[in-house]
């Protein structure tokens, strides 16, 4: 059924980019994996699941081990800073960050292993009060606050859109995110200081975020089914 599945959204995923006269190798799918069992994580990884979302430090931490070395794995969920130094070497791109205070610790950490963390600025767009991320307008400040960070790349931005039956309903919260990140790379066409990266776009709205230029779409119950949470401890 996985793999099934992934076959539907990549397929769905092609023909939004055929809609949009995109380039389909633009769009990276990202197998959100919470609250799943590693089981269902090989059978999405034998399906050609390369990248992988988790939402909690603890269980990102449970699961890499037993993945294959070659998955990249992707943190989407809020991050507390004293739970940055677990995974800062783990993951390939925090997709959350809404703080220079965070972005400061994750710059701290990655000094400290001798990388270069890869970071998107998490936008609350449609300013829904229950979301982390920052407004619009707070957006460019922060970008070039964390920009001056050393150990850190800004790839780009990211939202979560609101939780709609018409995924169209979404389409201007995708394209504002979009402008966002052309107003504030057009603004540093000297000191780059942000990538063109925009994580957007869910199970119930991705073909519309494809559609506006996502270049990652995190998708987890249309690839592994509806999340049972009762069953956490
Ligand atoms: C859970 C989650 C997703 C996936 O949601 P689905 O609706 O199951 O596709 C995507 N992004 C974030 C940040 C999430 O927490």
């Amino acid at each position: 059924m996985i793999s099934a599945n992934m076959k539907h959204v990549q397929e769905r995923i092609d023909a939004a980019c055929a809609n949009s006269g995109r380039d389909t190798k633009e769009v990276t799918l990202i197998a959100v994996s919470k609250t799943k069992p590693v089981e269902a994580l090989m059978e999405a990884y034998e399906a050609g699941a390369r990248d992988f979302g988790e939402n909690k430090v603890q269980e990102l931490l449970d699961k890499i081990p037993q993945l294959p070395s070659d998955v990249r794995w992707h943190m989407i969920g809020h991050l507390q800073r004293n739970k940055v130094k677990y995974i800062i070497d783990k993951v390939c791109l925090i997709h959350s960050v809404d703080s220079l205070r965070l972005a400061e610790e994750i710059s701290k950490e990655a000094l400290k292993h001798g990388i270069t963390a890869n970071i998107l600025v998490e936008v609350n767009v449609a300013a829904e009060e229950s979301k982390f991320g920052v407004s619009v307008e707070e957006a460019e400040t922060l970008v070039s606050d964390i920009a001056k960070l050393p150990g850190i790349c800004i790839k780009g931005l990211m939202t979560i859109a609101p939780f709609v039956d018409n995924e169209e309903e979404n389409r201007e919260y995708f394209r504002k995110l979009k402008q966002l990140s052309v107003d504030i790379m057009r603004k540093n066409i000297d000191n780059r200081n942000m990538d063109k990266e925009l994580s957007m776009g869910m199970t119930g709205d991705y073909k519309v975020a494809v559609e506006e230029g996502a270049t990652y779409v995190r998708v987890g119950t249309g690839i592994f089914g509806e999340r049972d949470y009762k069953k956490e401890s």
